[in-house]
Formats: structure tokens, sequence, C-alpha cells
């Protein structure tokens, strides 16, 4: 798996940085874990990123800071797959938006035919995928299991499996407790470090016994201060090898 962050702001503008967004590639295709503001745009002008291979879009919770690049990226993917009828997405396969059931989820699909971005708007094919908390669902090359979290109504904290390897991303928590439940010996854990400062975060994550910390989403202050971050960030270095996330980071699994 080959993973790339698209976006790691975290709901602030910051130089250098959209809104949440993660590539992930698995099985030869093209995931994109949330879509926040500024997000559609760097996977458009991003030339390692191949959109022929994208088949979904996963939505941890509808935040703006998450969700609200959705509506531009199904756009941008309209416009590139109208000038190549012979991409997969026309008749055999499809693209999946991925969105947690609930109220929102209804109210955003009705601002997708606002927008003009609905399935019968585009020029590929679009399902939507309203999952739930515990459930498994396959999208792309990627198998999916949803945890719910108590950040907002209906957020969730998602686990991808592909080519033999797990990676859990945290979405957003209400406390660092929330992921532990379903992190245990991933190849890659993804948090965020916006809600709560990183000495509550820190234990949790190194009983987590993860190969591999990426840190993301972090709070103003702690983008203010990279050094002072890396050393608030260093005992977690004795679980796991751990990186703090700056857009264009990329990954091998
Ligand atoms: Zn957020």
């Amino acid at each position: 798996m080959k993973i790339k962050f698209v976006g790691t702001s975290n709901a602030n503008p910051h130089p250098g940085r959209s809104q949440t967004c993660i590539h992930v590639e698995a099985n030869g295709l093209g995931h994109v874990l949330d879509c926040g503001d500024g997000a559609a745009t760097k996977l458009w002008l991003d030339g390692d990123i191949d959109w022929s291979c994208l088949r979904a879009l996963l939505v941890t919770h509808l935040h703006p800071d998450h969700a609200s690049g959705a509506f531009a990226l199904l756009h941008l993917l309209h416009q590139r797959a109208r000038e190549n009828p012979s991409w997969g997405i026309h008749d055999r396969e499809a693209f999946k938006l991925c969105v947690p059931d609930g109220k929102g989820a209804h109210r955003f699909t009705q601002v997708l035919g606002a927008l003009h971005v609905d399935r019968d708007m585009l020029a590929y094919n679009l399902n939507y995928e309203y999952y739930r908390a515990g459930m498994v669902f396959t999208a792309g090359g990627l198998k999916i299991t949803a945890y719910p979290t108590s950040h907002c109504e209906d957020a969730h904290s998602l686990c991808l499996e592909a080519e033999g390897k797990r990676i859990v991303f945290s979405g957003d928590l209400a406390e660092p407790a929330e992921i532990t439940e379903h992190a245990g010996g991933a190849d890659l854990l993804i948090c965020e470090c916006a809600h709560f400062h990183p000495r509550q975060l820190v234990p949790e994550l190194a009983a987590m016994r993860a190969s591999h910390y990426v840190i993301t989403h972090m709070h103003d202050d702690l983008l203010a201060d990279p050094e002072a971050t890396e050393s608030l960030f260093l005992p977690l270095t004795k679980a796991g090898k751990v990186t703090l996330a700056q857009d264009g980071l990329v990954l091998e699994l």
C-alpha cells in the first residue's frame, strides 16, 4: 500500500497545508480518506495520483474540514471521466462514496443534488455506501471496518485492510481512549491531535504497539512550534516509529 498525506491541517487554514485528506493506493486502486477544503484541488494538481484508478471516498464524519471537499472531488472526477470514455467507472465499475449513516448522510446527498453532482448527473457510476458502527464493507481494493467515536454525531474511526496490512485512521476523537479498542498492532496508526494534548494521547497510543504512528490534524499550538511538538511525541518512539505529518508525506507499507 502507498499512503499519501494530501491534507494535514486542522480545521483552521495553515500555510502549506490543506484540510484533512489521505490518498491510499491499494491493490492497484486509489481511495480518498476524508476530503476537507482545498483537498480536491491538491489531488487534481498532484501528478503522482492516477485519477483513472480512483474508486472511493471514505468520509469519517460530516464536519467541513473532513467533508466539504467531497463536492469538488466528485465534480473534478466528472470532468476527468468525461475526457476519458474508456475508464472503467463509466460502465463496469463505479466510484463509491462512503458516508456514515444517519440524518446527516441524507442531508449530505441532498446537497449533492443541489450542486449538480448527484448520481444521475455525473459521467461515471457513483454508488453510495451508508456505513454504520461495527459494519465491515468493501470499497475499491479495501476492506473497511467502522468504529464509532463521540467527536460528533455519526463520527467514526476507520480500519483499512489490504495486501496483508492494516491501517487505522482515528478520524476525529472526543478523547484519546476512543482509538484504543481497535488499533492494537496496526501496521500504521494515523491519529489526530487537535482535540487533546499530546501528553494525554501518547500513553494511549504507546499501548497500541503499532509499527508506525503518524500524527496529523494537529492543534494550532502544535503546528506553531514543530520542535516542541517533536519533543512531546518523543516518548512514543519507544513504542514504534513516529512521524508528524506534513502535506505531501508518502509512506509505503
Ligand atoms: Zn476535524
